[in-house]
């Protein structure tokens, strides 16, 4: 069937965080300022701290979509694996990724495929924009910012680069914005759970991944006091069961970061439970560890789990 409208949706991650919500926004915007019908979708629920960029703006949300239709032109931001994109993305006609993950994406066709090791999407918009020489208004500017804070916890995770906060910096002056302030008012944002259940709290921020027929989940979520989440524990651990058998895994692994020190504590269940004493040099008491110094799930969670699952 021929499609009445062409327009391409521009899409993050499912479960998506500020990067993916943002990057998205800001990437149909520049696909729109070169005279290309895009738009943004998001492939799930809206987080807390994502909130606060849109209350601060008070700017509309992308509409949420449950998947998309076969032939459908996608732009995917911040992602380029199928398991966490649209569940049809096989069908669909994907015309560019940009990103900042490791690459695990093949497409029997020609495509603009973008992705630099920096800490954020948003910083490689940044980029783009400037060699479009596309301008960066104030609410651009305050988003790009908003995902960049995110993505590198105010620039205290090891997947920042000299570049995000060089390009954080120029932002900054647009959206006219403290970065300190600004970014810390963001981050507290996200750190409020009050309002969810431990079945909720563990799909904010979960993403899926498969190794030689095997199939984890790495969750996480930030917090100021992991007194406040481990006293939930066996709650978490309900949930988190229950999701192994939903989704049929070998491994997850929830883990919850401390913004403030700089730590991540995690509960590890499922038949390969275990791989992540390996992985992270600990020893897991009642299905629980601290891991000191870890907060990136790409830079030091995942690759751990990938080296010694199997
Ligand atoms: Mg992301
Ligand atoms: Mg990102
Ligand atoms: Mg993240």
């Amino acid at each position: 069937m021929e499609k009445i409208v062409d327009e391409t949706l521009v899409f993050g991650h499912k479960n998506p965080d500020t990067d993916s919500i943002m990057s998205s926004m800001v990437m149909a915007n520049l696909e729109n300022q070169l005279g290309n019908n895009a738009r943004a979708v998001r492939l799930g629920n809206i987080n807390k701290e994502t909130e606060y960029v849109f209350n601060y703006l008070g700017i509309e949300k992308p509409e949420y979509i449950a998947d998309i239709e076969d032939g459908q032109n996608v732009i995917l931001v911040d992602h380029n694996e199928a398991t966490q994109s649209a569940d049809n993305l096989a069908n669909a006609k994907v015309e560019k990724v940009v990103d900042h993950h490791t690459m695990n994406f093949v497409a029997p066709y020609q495509l603009y495929y973008r992705a630099e090791p920096v800490g954020c999407t948003a910083t490689v918009l940044y980029k783009m924009y400037k060699e479009y020489d596309v301008e960066i208004t104030k609410n651009i500017a305050t988003m790009m910012l908003s995902a960049i804070v995110s993505d590198t916890l105010l620039f205290k995770s090891p997947t920042c680069t000299p570049e995000d906060k060089v390009i954080a910096e120029k932002l900054a002056k647009i959206a006219e914005v403290d970065i300190t302030t600004y970014g810390t008012a963001l981050l507290k944002a996200g750190t409020d759970l009050s309002e969810y259940t431990p079945e909720q709290i563990i799909n904010i921020d979960s993403k899926l991944f498969e190794k030689d027929g095997k199939r984890f989940k790495i969750a996480q979520v930030n917090t100021a006091d992991l007194d406040s989440i481990f006293k939930d524990k066996v709650y978490f651990e309900a949930a988190i069961n229950d999701e192994i058998k939903k989704n049929n895994l070998d491994l997850y692994m929830f883990a919850a970061t401390d913004i403030l020190n700089s730590n991540s504590k995690i509960i590890s269940l499922g038949n390969d439970s275990n791989v992540v004493e390996k992985a992270y040099g600990v020893t897991l008491d009642n299905n629980t560890a601290l891991l000191e110094n870890i907060v990136s799930r790409k830079k030091q969670m995942l690759p751990g789990i990938l080296e010694n699952l199997g």
